[in-house]
C-alpha cells in the first residue's frame, strides 16, 4: 500500500518484487541517484529469503536454508553488515517447502 507521498511522487525506476534480488536493485538504483520504488505483493519483503513463524513460538526460514546465493559483494557494497545483516549456523535442522508459497 502506497502512502500519499509515495503515490504522488514521480518515480525514475520502478522495481517489483522485493526478494532479495529486487532489494538488491533497488539499493544500487537508489545509489545511483535515481528516485527508486520497491514494490511488494506480501506484507513482508525479503522474498524465498524471510524468517516467518511457522508454529507458535518457532521461526524458521520458509525457503532459503542456507545464504549461498548473495554474493560477498553485494554484501560489502551495500554495507549490510551495518543495517544488521549476520550469518548464524542454525542450531535445527528442518526441511523447508511451503504449502503458502508452493516452493
Ligand atoms: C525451495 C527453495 C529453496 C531454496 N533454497 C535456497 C538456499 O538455501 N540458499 C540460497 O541461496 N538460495 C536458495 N533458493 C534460491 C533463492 O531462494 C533464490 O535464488 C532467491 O530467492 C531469488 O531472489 P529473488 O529476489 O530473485 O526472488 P524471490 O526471493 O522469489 O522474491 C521475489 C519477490 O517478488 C514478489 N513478487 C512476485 N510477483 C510480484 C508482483 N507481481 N508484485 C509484487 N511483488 C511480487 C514476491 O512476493 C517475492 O517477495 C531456494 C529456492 C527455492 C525455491
Amino acid at each position: 500500500m502506497l502512502t500519499a507521498t509515495q503515490a504522488r511522487t514521480r518515480w525514475d525506476a520502478v522495481v517489483v518484487g522485493a526478494g532479495h534480488n529486487g532489494l538488491t536493485a533497488g539499493a544500487v538504483l537508489a545509489r545511483a541517484g535515481l528516485a527508486t520504488l520497491v514494490l511488494e505483493r506480501r506484507d513482508v519483503p525479503g522474498g524465498c529469503c524471510v524468517t516467518e513463524e511457522i508454529a507458535p513460538g518457532c521461526r524458521a526460514s520458509t525457503t532459503s536454508y542456507i545464504a549461498s546465493m548473495l554474493r560477498p559483494e553485494v554484501i560489502g557494497e551495500l554495507r549490510l553488515g551495518r543495517h544488521g545483516l549476520r550469518s548464524c549456523a542454525p542450531g535445527t535442522a528442518w526441511s523447508t517447502g511451503s504449502p503458502r508459497t508452493g516452493r
